[in-house]
């Protein structure tokens, strides 16, 4: 079994990888400026392209690359992701056409080019890592990434209909708020230790998401006990309480 999980070399993607290898997997991942992080996966197998996913003539490459080593995909997961805090008062048109390039182009582009890939597999299965923003759930300063999410939700639902003919299924896990460098880094222990009650709060769980609580339901996505669960968006948020 052949998979693919771009944003691999760290956080939630990262995580994906390493869980599709423990399943016995031949994982590939693509990644941008973490050549470190990729080098460890390199070491366990792991397949690792350079890729800026939001560049249409990088993802080609890519999968020109990938194809001398991968006969077929049977999963894809789009998961390389960036987010920028800004309220909507504060509109900065670079840091939003950041976003959309690689949140939701990035996933479009991926997807177009490693098709044929995913073709060749008789349960071929495309993952897309959305966000409880882009369903409308509030978190301050989110509005422009939630825009670029809510594009990948509606563009899940849209290819489930449209590639169900090929048996390619295709679902989205829209995550809360998970412990990450997106959602901590650079913070002091004090101030991730705030961060963290803060969203424990905000959940009927009282707690916090971690990359394994995405990764777990990826590996059911992909597999075959999912094989009649498609264009679905399984949110995981701890059952988050605030709604506007
Ligand atoms: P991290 O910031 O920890 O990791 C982001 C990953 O994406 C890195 O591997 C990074 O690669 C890769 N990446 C970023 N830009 C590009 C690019 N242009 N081309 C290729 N790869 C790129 O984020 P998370 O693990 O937290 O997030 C993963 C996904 O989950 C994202 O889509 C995010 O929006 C989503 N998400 C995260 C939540 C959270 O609370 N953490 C909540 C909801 C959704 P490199 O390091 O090599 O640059």
């Amino acid at each position: 079994m052949y998979a693919l999980v771009t944003g691999g070399s760290r956080g939630i993607g990262r995580e994906i990888a390493k869980t599709f290898v423990n399943e016995g997997y031949k994982v590939a991942i693509l990644y941008h400026g973490s050549d470190e992080k990729a080098k460890e996966l390199k070491e366990k197998g792991v397949l690792t392209v350079k890729c800026d996913v939001g560049d249409r003539s990088q993802v080609r490459k890519a999968r020109e690359e990938l194809e001398k080593d991968f006969p077929r995909l049977d999963v894809l997961v789009n998961n390389a992701g960036i987010w920028y805090l800004m309220p909507f008062e504060n509109f900065d048109e670079e840091k939003y056409n950041a976003m959309l390039k690689v949140n939701l182009n990035g996933v479009i582009y991926v997807t177009y080019e490693f098709l044929s890939l995913l073709k060749r597999s008789e349960n071929g299965s495309i993952i897309n890592i959305a966000s409880n923003a882009g369903i409308g759930t509030a978190a301050e300063g989110t509005t422009f990434y939630a825009i670029t999410k809510a594009g990948v939700i509606i563009l899940t639902r849209r290819l489930a209909f449209e590639l169900g003919k090929y048996n390619i299924r295709v679902n989205a896990v829209a995550p809360g708020w998970i412990e990450t460098d997106m959602t901590l880094g650079g913070k002091t222990p004090e101030e991730a230790e705030k961060l963290r009650e803060t969203f424990r709060n905000k959940t009927v769980l009282h707690t916090t998401g971690k990359p394994e609580d995405v990764a777990n339901i990826v590996s059911f996505l992909a597999s075959k006990k999912a094989r009649y669960v498609t264009g679905q968006i399984i949110v995981a948020d701890g059952g988050r309480v605030d709604n506007l």
